[in-house]
């Protein structure tokens, strides 16, 4: 790992989100910046907790937990999301490790969420993850049934639901995609906005975005 070229790439990131904020009349201050850490080492994560970031976001629960249980003992103040799909077996070990979940998509899902969040009386916030460009191959509750899913957890589960996220379909023009999301989450008044990859994390900010999530832009090419 190039500590000097990771850090550049992160300082650059961070003055792209400033001007994008800038030109969209926002404050910056609104914005997290979600590192993406999936791919890569614990070094990678340590240098930018030594340069003060403190947002971190893994795909999968396994891979976050061999990466991130000591790492959190020593920062107290790490905030870890998930945005990669959960399984409901696996809702224990993700409410012990993550902050912030952004990928609740069935109500299943959230009844588990829900239960084990009072067992182990951990305060954490839910997104829902909406398949906005409706794709087969895609996790995420359909636009049409995002309606149904947000009344459900608010009125059914108590879970904390604070925003949606959302991946636009590959190579499409993300605006349209942004925009809708956005007027879901203002038609139920929920605050967070996760969307904005390294692509097109400027113009998610243009359109809203209080969560963009960062992986290579920040860290490199990530080795499959
Ligand atoms: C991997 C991933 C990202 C980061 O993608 P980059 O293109 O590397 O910035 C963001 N969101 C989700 C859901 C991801 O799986």
């Amino acid at each position: 790992m190039d500590k000097t070229a990771l850090l550049t790439r992160y300082h650059a990131v961070q003055e792209a989100i400033e001007q994008a904020a800038q030109q969209a009349g926002r404050d910056a201050q609104s914005i997290r910046l979600l590192a993406v850490s999936k791919g890569h080492d614990a070094a990678a994560i340590r240098a930018l907790l030594e340069a003060d970031h403190r947002h971190f976001a893994e795909n999968r629960v396994q891979e976050a937990q061999e990466k991130f249980t000591l790492l959190k003992e020593e920062y107290p103040d790490l905030e870890l999301h998930l945005i990669g799909p959960l399984q409901t077996n696996k809702t224990r070990e993700a409410v012990a490790l993550f902050d912030v979940i952004h990928t609740i998509d069935r109500p299943n899902l959230a009844e588990k969420l829900q239960t084990e969040i009072a067992r182990q009386s951990r305060a954490l916030s839910c997104l829902i993850q909406v398949n906005i460009g409706e794709e087969p191959q895609k996790a995420g509750v359909s636009p049409q049934q995002t309606d149904e899913l947000i009344r459900y957890c608010k009125e059914d589960t108590a879970l904390p639901i604070k925003g949606l996220m959302c991946i636009p379909p590959h190579g499409a023009l993300p605006t349209p995609y942004f925009a809708l999301l956005n007027s879901i989450a203002k038609r139920h008044g929920l605050p967070e906005l996760s969307m904005g990859m390294s692509e097109d994390y400027e113009t998610a900010i243009r359109c809203g975005a209080t969560m963009v999530r960062v992986g290579t832009a920040i860290f490199g090419a990530r080795e499959t």
